[in-house]
């Protein structure tokens, strides 16, 4: 026993180490940092253990309980702790709850302003339809999300704004108001029962129940097209409607104001659904006698999507044909108690797959396709929403073999007054009737008092199905963090150019229905940190990006990406290139995988490579299955200097469409209200300001103007510009397309500032950018022969009112049609064309002298 001095210094200690002044070292020392709330309680349970307070090393003869911690109180005897403990942890989890709500309720209201459920946050609806049910003006809808699942959808020219929705929502005003240690049992109906049953067969004898008092049942069943909504019935010969898990999340959005309707004639109604329903049925219920209801709620996994199922059943079992004749997700016939999957077609064939086979169950199980308030569920835990929860005893034949025939035991928790009334009603009807301690089913990790997390790769595999990928290689690639396509450039810089152009070939290759993977530059270390840059900012808004390789460990993306492609601007300038090694030239790809250059640029009209890395590069070029480059100039040294052929295409700004540019630009927070003269400088001279002031004076236009992303001397190019009340800095990309978009008229030193120009149909003149290479310039130039706006020297601008003409958009959008129209075809067919690939030939020099020999 430890002396009263001992424990007076545990606690001491256990106090100081609350507060973080311990580590949980025994030498009590302070720690550098302050330490987080779980250290601090695992400081002070070390503490109150004797670890700090016994240096002597003995252990400690108290064993002292954390509660007895967090009540700051040391019992002497077991005896005494025990009942003040269980007093002091109700009133603690009570608190913990209110305080999880009220946290809960912040994140669940995005918008306070909002009186309807418009104010939701998404991931905070649970989809029940309880809003939808209650409106008085049928202002709601429930309408499938992009990922199809059901969500609320407000008119608001029907919507009068009076609070009803927003008032009953069960996931904004979460209630708990049953047991939090309910009785628990292991049990099942008899065997006629069981066999129509997924589990055991208890939900069919609470339906009878009932149908005994004169009431109705209400559960989820199939319609005629094979959507899964709640239903009542009024007999048990419909039971069958009813009966069996059906895995996708259930419309119950219909039903709630039937059950209400016949609760207020006074007749029972036992209502069976998941948590979500359960609590959707209850909000709906306000004011209203609900002495007859009885609910049943699942032990839930997550409701998978409605429209992926829909797509399912029609995509693989031809639904939409009229093939499908009945769904099972538990058939027993076949399966036993399982979770497997069957479809029984009207020609009377039948589809069996197991869990791990079928694609629709694949990505069930690891809930990687259930909704994403399902990953926090606000039901599945204790207290319960029903009056019964019913799950399946999983694990049974290991828990009590003599609990189980192998053909369906249930946990049934008893969770209120109500439900301990109608489950004693169906007791002597039940096989096996056992109580279990409640804490032996929370050892079975059920979703009893947590739900399941979504699966990290969820988002990925709802994107690809969006993007139209077969359920199979969703999952696939979801799981295996796996992509179509991988591109590698110079997204990362911070020129907004630069951005545009790669995000443009990203939603190119993506409208073709491929994943992509945007691989970011290598580092001295793999893994190294990314830099806060705008373009880093847009970045992880819009892509997947790849961690950061060291140039070695760069072959790793091969196991992650199929096909790899070297993305526009100058990356074979090598100049550029040189800082990544041979990386631009795909030296880290693996000859079995396609490589493919889409309007890179050399930048100038020569090579700035040394011939050494000549040799090599013309190499890894000629291994790359097709290679385009956006200058012609850049053709002609494919040609001349590396031995290959190449061809011209557009820069993908160009090919993309442009309603990619439009949706980001509408994103845009910094705008120039009015008409105003856009000036894109780069690297500003005296001449050029002179310029800018000079059209913008003849245009009688405000200037707005906007500067390099990342100068090399932003401090100079401000001064030299001389226009600080003009100038705007800090914008996004959005906000840069933006300026562009709204523009009357632009002046540009930039490349990219022409080609934007172009692609909003605004007039322009285009100054070209020796520092920044001139064959950019003189090919966009020519290729959409606006020679006319375009002038080599900043002073020729200058009294020149010829540059102030409108472009002729006619004969622009004519080739821009047609080039688009060749580039596309391009890439397509470099990128689905069959990869040739001989194979590996693990001894090539043996081979060699093999034939070698045999021609001697
Ligand atoms: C989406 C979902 C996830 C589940 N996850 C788990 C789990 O992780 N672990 C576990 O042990 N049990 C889970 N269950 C419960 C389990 O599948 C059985 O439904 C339960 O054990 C009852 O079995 P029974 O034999 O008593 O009832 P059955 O006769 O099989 O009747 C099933 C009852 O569930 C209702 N129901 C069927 N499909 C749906 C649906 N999509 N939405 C709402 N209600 C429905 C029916 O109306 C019926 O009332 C889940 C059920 C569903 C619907
Ligand atoms: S009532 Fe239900 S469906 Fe409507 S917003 Fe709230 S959680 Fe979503
Ligand atoms: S505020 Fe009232 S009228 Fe408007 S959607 Fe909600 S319930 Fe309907
Ligand atoms: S996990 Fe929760 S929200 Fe999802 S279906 Fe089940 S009860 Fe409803």
């Amino acid at each position: 026993m430890a002396t009263i001095k001992g424990i007076k210094n545990r606690l001491a200690a256990a106090g100081r180490a609350l507060g973080g002044d311990y580590t949980s070292e025994k030498n009590g020392s302070k720690p550098k940092d302050k330490l987080k709330a779980s250290q601090r309680v695992n400081a002070a349970q070390r503490a109150m253990s004797g670890d700090y307070a016994l240096r002597d090393g003995k252990k400690p003869v108290v064993k002292v309980e954390p509660a007895e911690i967090r009540m700051n109180k040391v019992f002497t005897t077991k005896e005494k702790a025990e009942p003040e403990i269980k007093v002091f942890e109700k009133q603690e989890s009570a608190r913990q709850r209110e305080e999880e709500r009220v946290e809960w309720r912040k994140k669940a209201v995005r918008r306070d302003s909002d009186k309807t459920v418009g104010c939701i946050h998404p991931d905070y609806c649970c989809g029940c339809g309880a809003c939808y049910s209650v409106c008085p003006v049928n202002a709601i809808s429930m309408k499938y999300d992009s990922e199809g699942f059901l969500a609320p959808v407000v008119d608001r020219s029907k919507c009068t704004n009076c609070g009803l929705c927003r008032k009953i929502c069960p996931s904004i005003n979460l209630e708990y108001k049953n047991t939090v240690e309910p009785a628990c049992y292991a049990a099942y109906a008899d065997d006629e029962i069981r066999a129509k049953s997924s589990s055991g067969g208890i939900f069919t004898l609470l339906a009878e129940y009932a149908f005994e008092q004169g009431g109705a049942v209400c559960g989820a069943g199939y319609t005629d097209d094979f959507k899964v909504e709640h239903f009542i019935i009024e007999s048990p010969d419909d039971l069958d409607k009813l009966r069996k898990s059906k895995y996708v999340q259930a419309d119950a959005s219909k039903v709630y104001a039937d059950v209400k309707k016949i609760l207020k004639e006074g007749r029972v109604v036992v209502f069976c659904g998941c948590g979500c329903q359960v609590a959707g049925l209850y909000a709906t219920l306000k004011n209203v006698d609900i002495s007859n209801l009885y609910t049943i709620d699942l032990m839930c996994h997550g409701g998978p999507s409605p429209k992926l199922f829909d797509d399912y059943l029609n995509k693989y079992h031809g639904k939409d044909q009229g093939k499908v004749a009945d769904v099972g997700f538990r058939d027993k016939d076949y399966f036993g108690w399982s979770t497997e999957m069957t479809v029984k077609y009207t020609d009377g064939t039948v589809y069996h797959r197991t869990r791990t086979q079928d694609p629709y169950y694949r990505a069930f199980l690891p809930c990687i396709s259930t909704r994403k308030f399902c990953g926090h569920c606000a039901y599945a835990k204790l207290p319960r929403t029903g009056d019964i929860t019913l799950a399946d005893f999983w694990g049974i034949q290991k828990y009590n073999r003599d609990y189980t025939d192998g053909k369906g035991t249930s946990i049934v928790s008893v969770n209120s007054p109500q439900g301990e009334k109608i489950y004693a009603a169906i007791a002597d009807k039940l096989l096996l009737n056992k109580e279990i301690p409640c804490d032996d089913v929370l050892k079975t990790g059920q979703p009893f008092d947590h739900c399941f997390k979504n699966h990290p790769a969820r988002q990925r595999y709802f994107e690809q199905i969006k993007n139209g990928s077969s359920m199979e290689k969703a999952y696939d690639y979801a799981i295996k963090d796996k992509y179509d396509v991988g591109i590698y450039g110079v997204w990362f810089g911070a020129n907004y150019g630069s951005v545009a152009t790669y995000y443009a070939l990203h939603e190119i290759i993506r409208s073709f229905g491929l994943s992509v993977l945007m691989i970011d530059m290598p580092a001295a270390k793999t893994g190294a940190g990314k830099p806060d840059t705008h373009a880093r900012r847009f970045a992880k808004a819009h892509y997947h990006e790849s961690k950061r390789y060291t140039l070695k460990d760069m072959r790793e993306l091969n196991s992650k990406v199929d096909t790899f492609i070297m993305g526009s601007d100058q990356v074979w300038n090598r100049g550029i290139s040189r800082g990544f090694g041979f990386s631009f030239y795909f030296d880290f790809v693996e000859p079995d995988k396609k490589k493919i250059a889409f309007s890179a640029s050399f930048g100038h009209d020569r090579d700035f490579c040394n011939v050494q890395d000549r040799e090599t590069i013309s190499e890894y070029m000629r291994q790359f299955d097709g290679i385009s480059i956006r200058e012609t100039s850049g053709v002609e040294i494919c040609k001349d200097v590396y031995g290959i052929d190449a061809v011209r295409v557009l820069d993908p700004v160009f090919v993309a469409d442009r309603k990619v540019f439009d949706s980001l630009a509408d994103k845009a927070k910094k705008k120039h209200d009015g008409k105003y003269m856009l000036a894109y400088i780069l690297d500003p001279t005296p001449e050029k300001r002179a310029a800018v002031v000079e059209v913008s004076e003849k245009l009688g236009l405000e200037v707005v103007v906007l500067l390099d992303g990342r100068p090399k001397d932003p401090v100079k190019n401000r001064q030299i510009m001389d226009m600080d009340d003009k100038i705007v800095d800090d914008i996004t990309v959005e906000d840069w397309l933006n300026y562009f978009r709204n523009a009357d008229f632009v002046l540009t030193d930039s490349c990219h500032g022409i080609s934007f120009s172009l692609v909003f149909e605004t007039n322009f003149i285009g100054l070209a950018n020796s520092a920044r290479g001139m064959t950019r310039f003189e090919s966009l130039v020519d290729v959409f022969q606006v020679r006319d706006h375009y002038v080599q020297d900043a002073a020729d601008i200058l009294g020149n009112d010829e540059l102030l003409k409108p472009v002729d958009y006619d004969n622009v959008n004519k080739i821009l049609m047609s080039e688009r129209e060749r580039s596309l075809a391009w890439l397509k067919e470099v990128l689905f064309r069959p990869k040739e690939f001989e194979g590996y030939r693990a001894y090539p020099i043996i081979d060699k002298r093999l034939a070698e020999d045999k021609e001697d």
